[in-house]
């Protein structure tokens, strides 16, 4: 049995050679990038007009009127003291402009623009190179790309980003008692869920998996089908039967699949039987079956291994620390991370611990961690994850 700070820590000290790929810009939310990107040319690449608006030559508050520039135009008016020109956002600003006034504070009369007030020198326009210049670095090697530095790529003309390539995950769901949702289930049957709440945490994060397979507690069956999980995957993520009963065969399954096995067991609650194994370059975590268990250990040491496999510098869930709403003791006996909700800045423990309890998680945003007998008063500040 180890730690859990022991348990992150092999986690996080495990060598890990990454792989990279060349992706479309539409699919690469989320990715790393896997190089260091400089600036192709200046952004924005043309001196251009902040407003809709008038492109003023000199400083006055009267213009003689000679043209109109709208965005996308390439045709380059040229301006004498004196002289104005209609132009709109985004359009090129001709290089004799001084400022470009808005629209609302100008009033035409046939060809004479009037100003409410005097312009400034360089008002509203946006100057070549004011966000990037041309070979300077726009991001480092290992940024995650998130909506805005797909368009920061887009806009550099960037068609597909060279970025560090993601785990193929499988999932395999042991138990003789499930039943996959919408068949018919007898007696002493229940239907499978654990699955569903992995697959989602995976997408909540950006990964998919690859393959999803139900395995009966049955040696030979579970040791032939972690065996074909593992042909086609870098992680492989079991849930159920790697705790103490006789029909638990994963432990056993993954030794004679050549699966070393790196911990077996944390001192907390929920998840004590968790398994982390690792096969070459391949891993395996074994999550205990109980839903809240599976996928409170997902959250806590399955995401920070898939989000370093994916190049990630910072990993898993950040940890703020919020007031507790009411007085709460652990008396559980081991450090514990709680369904909790985090709402207005505070937090409230659940009710319904229980490993198997889901609802609460469901209702719930956030894992406290309490540790092993601590005892928090109203106010005191507890850490949380939060989930959702
Ligand atoms: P196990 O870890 O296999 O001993 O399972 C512990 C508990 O979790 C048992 O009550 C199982 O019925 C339940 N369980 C195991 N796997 C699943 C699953 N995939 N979906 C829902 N419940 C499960
Ligand atoms: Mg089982």
């Amino acid at each position: 049995m180890v730690s859990i700070e022991e348990a992150l820590r092999i986690i996080e000290d495990q060598k890990i050679d990454l792989e990279s790929e060349l992706k479309p810009l539409e699919e690469a939310l989320g990715y790393a990038l896997a190089t260091n990107t400089a600036a192709p040319f200046d952004v924005p690449e043309f001196d251009n007009s902040a407003m809709d608006g008038y492109a003023l030559c000199g400083l006055y508050q009267e213009y003689q009127l000679v043209g109109e520039v709208a965005a996308g135009d390439s045709n380059d008016i040229s301006l004498k003291d004196g002289e104005a020109v209609r132009i709109f956002t985004g359009a090129r600003v001709p290089k004799e402009a001084t400022a470009v006034m808005m629209q609302e504070k100008t009033s035409v009369k046939e060809n004479t623009l009037f100003l409410d007030e005097m312009p400034k020198a360089g008002q509203n326009i946006r100057k070549k190179g004011g966000q990037l210049i041309q070979g300077r670095e726009v991001f480092e090697q290992g940024h995650i790309l998130n909506p805005p530095s797909l368009a920061l790529m887009g806009s550099l003309g960037m068609e597909k980003l060279e970025v560090v390539s993601k785990p193929t995950i499988n999932i395999i769901s042991t138990g003789n008692e499930l039943v996959k949702p919408g068949q018919p289930k007898t007696e002493g049957q229940i239907y499978e869920s654990n699955s569903y709440a992995i697959s989602g945490a995976l997408q909540q994060f950006g990964f998919q998996h690859h393959k999803k397979t139900q395995i009966k507690d049955d040696f030979e069956a579970t040791k032939a089908g972690i065996k074909t999980a593992l042909d086609s995957c870098d992680v492989l993520i079991i849930s159920g039967g790697i705790s103490v009963g006789d029909y638990d065969f994963v432990k056993q399954s993954l030794e004679e699949n050549g699966v070393n096995e790196l911990f077996y067991k944390v001192f907390q609650k929920p998840g004590k039987p968790l398994y982390f194994g690792r096969k070459e370059n391949q891993f395996v975590f074994a999550l205990p079956g109980n839903p809240a268990s599976s996928l409170t250990c997902f959250y806590v040491y399955v995401l920070q291994l898939l989000q370093r496999l994916s190049g990630y510098e910072n990993v898993g869930l950040t940890t703020y620390q919020f007031p507790i709403k009411h007085a709460y003791k652990n008396t559980f006996g081991r450090p514990s991370f709680l369904k909790a909700a985090v709402i207005d800045g505070q937090v409230e423990v659940l009710d319904g611990q229980g490993s198997s309890m889901i609802q609460s998680m469901a209702k719930g945003n956030a894992l406290a961690f309490v540790d092993d007998g601590e005892a928090l008063n109203e106010g005191d500040l507890v850490r949380c994850k939060l989930i959702s």
